[in-house]
Parts: structure tokens; sequence; C-alpha cells
């Protein structure tokens, strides 16, 4: 690798994982995975993505805008139409007061949101904190602003992750210039409670830090409540809220997402995604838009996903997985260390050959080597996202690992 391609990239390659020691790129585990599964005929539990499309209504609402001339930029912040549903969207379902003309701002899914807002926010010398397991693009966005990047550790215990609040305390000094949190969170499908909000609440009061906060499963809880950190006393003034319609509405692939939090905040991420993307989705706005207001489909989706979780969780633990139920996601993170596996990397690549099923290792969210990569070394996360039909198929292969035990 000659030097002139040494870049920011790297850092970003090296945060998730992907850096070799020889300089060239590794392919991430999901595509690796989604690959294995390909080759292989297996049951794709890897990547999380619905094998079921959302709304009928909402795709001719797409559909409507593409043939009724939406497809020249446009405004910058989003549509009125849709900045306004947000705001909607917001106080409707948290009580949140927003001002759609200066305090919204709609972005290429909450991958942009995020990006632009980490960039826009942080940089070397700053710490940003998140948890540990962490979205991967967490940390490639922490990289690529040249700023350090800080876990805190979810402990899995027998009914949900929790965070680690004397780590918690110790992360949060008076470098923190952002503390990024993930709720409902991917992959361990734990949803934080008020107290745990509360916690990451007192310590950027305490340290001054931004909360930037994550909730693009904010309606796919299955009985857990799940709490705004900007409706905790206080908040509001601090935290940038980011959330996308790609989960909600089934429309993954479609990238609307949006941010909102104090006008200069938001002026400060829209100063950025200005010169990333500029604008986003034209036709997707006023789609999404008609989307927001309308609650009974991510009911129904929820209602849905709760049964097929319980479906997977069953046969994974009837397979003689160690499960700690998710409250929330696409996900369950599952231990193979009762199967004799120790090594849930080698688990996942071994997977498809087995037994027909793929997942991803839950160390692909940790930082290499860290603590927590060893702690979780044995957890597989494995969606239900899927046909009800495919778990049923799934769960039947997974059975099959507790006889070749032993074997294998
Ligand atoms: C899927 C996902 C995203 C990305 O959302 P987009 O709107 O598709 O960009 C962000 N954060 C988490 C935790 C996710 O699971």
């Amino acid at each position: 690798m000659t030097s002139r391609l040494a870049g920011r990239w790297q850092d970003a390659a090296r945060a998730t994982g992907l850096l070799r020691p020889d300089g060239t790129v590794a392919s991430t585990i999901f595509a690796e995975m989604t690959a294995l599964a390909a080759r292989t005929g297996a049951l794709n539990l890897g990547q999380g993505f619905p094998d079921a499309d959302g709304p009928g209504d909402i795709k001719a609402a797409a559909i409507a805008a593409i043939t009724d001339g939406h497809n020249q930029y446009p405004p910058g912040a989003g549509i009125p139409e849709l900045r306004q549903a947000v705001a909607r969207h917001q106080h409707r379902h948290y009580g949140l007061d927003v001002d759609p003309d200066t305090e919204v701002l709609i972005t290429t899914g909450a991958t942009e949101a995020l990006a632009a807002t980490i960039l826009a926010l942080a940089g070397p010398g700053d710490e940003v904190i998140t948890l540990e397991p962490f979205y991967d693009s967490h940390a490639a966005s922490i990289a690529l602003a040249g700023a350090t990047h800080v876990t805190v550790p979810l402990v899995a215990g027998p009914h949900r992750f929790a965070l680690d609040l004397a780590a918690l305390e110790a992360a949060v000094t008076d470098r923190t210039r952002l503390i990024l949190v993930n709720t409902p969170h991917n992959p361990t499908g734990t949803v934080l409670t008020r107290a745990e909000l509360e916690a990451i609440a007192a310590a950027a009061r305490r340290s001054g830090a931004i909360v930037v906060t994550d909730e693009v499963y904010e309606h796919l809880t299955y009985g857990a409540d799940h709490v705004p950190i900007a409706t905790l006393a206080g908040m509001a003034e601090r935290t940038l809220t980011i959330s996308s319609a790609g989960k909600t509405f089934s429309f993954t692939g479609w990238k609307i997402g949006w941010v909102h939090g104090p006008a200069d905040l938001v002026t400060a991420v829209r100063t950025v995604k200005q010169f990333l993307t500029y604008s986003s989705g034209a036709p997707f706005q006023p789609a999404i838009a008609r989307a927001l207001d309308d609650d009974a489909a991510p009911r129904a989706l929820a209602a849905s996903l709760a049964a097929r979780r319980d479906l997977l969780v069953a046969g994974l633990q009837s397979a003689g997985f160690g499960v700690v139920v998710p409250q929330g996601t696409y996900f369950v993170v599952a231990d193979g260390a009762p199967l004799g596996f120790d090594d849930g990397t080698e688990l996942c690549r071994r997977l498809p050959e087995l037994v027909g099923v793929a997942g991803i290792p839950v160390s692909a969210f940790c930082a290499p080597g860290s603590p927590t990569a060893a702690v979780l070394a044995s957890r597989v996360r494995f969606t239900f996202v899927k046909s009800e039909a495919t778990l049923v198929e799934a769960v039947g292969r997974l059975g099959q690992l507790g006889r070749l035990r032993g074997t294998v």
C-alpha cells in the first residue's frame, strides 16, 4: 500500500476491525456472511433487512411523487411537509415540542444524520462515547472525524443487557464531547431503562457533553417502553435525536432519516450535510411525510415482529443456545458457549455449512481486541425480520446443532 493512499479512511477501517496489518482492507463480516450464505444456500439471518416491503399505500405515494414531478433537488433541510410530519410525530408520541423550520433536518437515512452530526461536532482531541457493542457506522464516523472513541459496556444479564453505570461514570470526563446513545439497541436488543437514561443525562450535564441518540428502532419494542432521552428534564437543550423511516416502515432502501434538536446544533449538522449530499430522496420525502402520520403500520409491524422474535428465541433455546430475550429491534443475541462454541466468529464461519443458517458474531460490533469483545466472544446476532416460514425452517435447521455436538 503506497503512502499516497493513507488517510482517514484507514482510521475508519481500523476502527471497524477491517484494516489488515499489510494495509489492505478486509470485507465486512456482513458481506462475508451474506456471500457465504449465498454460496452454501444457507438462510441468511445475518444482515438485518425485512424480506417483505412496507405498506402499499406508501409505495404508491412515492410512485405518485415521481409521476407528479418531485424529481429535482428538494430543499437541503428537507421538504416542509416532512419536517412538519417529524415534528408532529415527536409531539404525538413523546410530547416533544420541535420547530419544523429551525430544529429538524432531513437526511439520507440515519447513517448520514449520524455521520454529519459527528463530523460537525467532534474532532481531534475530543472523546465520543458509545455503548459497546455498537453499530459499526458509529465507530467509523468517529474515526473519520479524527475523534477518540471511548466505550461503555452493555453487560449481559439473564433478562436483558444492562448499561455498566460505573463504567459510564468513569468514561465521561471534560474531554467528552458527545455521548452517542442507541436505544432500542442494535445488536443486543436492549431498551435502555429510564434509570439508565437518567444516569447518561446526569453524566452529560455534569461534563457539558452533547447527547446524540440513535432511535431508528423506536417503534419496534416488545413490551418495554422506549424513552427518548430528549424527554428527560433539561435534556432537550443538549440532545440531537436521530431516527429514520427505514426500520419503522420496512423501506430500508429508501434512506430517509432525520435529526432534530436545538436550532444551533441542527444548523451545525445541516452545514455538514450540505456538503455531503446537499439534499435527500425527493420523491420519498412526501411518501414518508404521509407514512409518519399513520401509527397503525408500525404498530402492526411491532406485533408481528414480537411473534417472530418469540419463534426464533424458542428455537435458539431448544437448540441449546443461551439467549437474552431482546426487548426491541430486529435482533436476538445467542450464546454458543453452552453448545461448546466459544468463538462466535468461528461458529458463524461454520454455521452455514453445518446447518444452513448464517448469523453475525457480536464481536463485529465491538472495538477490535476490546475487553467487551472478549466477554461477548461466544455470542452471535441473528435477525428475526424474516418471514415466519423462513424462521420456522431456520429453527428446524438450528435444532440439528445439538445432535452434531461432540462431532464438530
Ligand atoms: C439500520 C440502522 C441504522 C441505519 O439507518 P438508515 O436510515 O438505513 O441509514 C442506524 N443505526 C442503527 C442502530 C441501525 O440498526
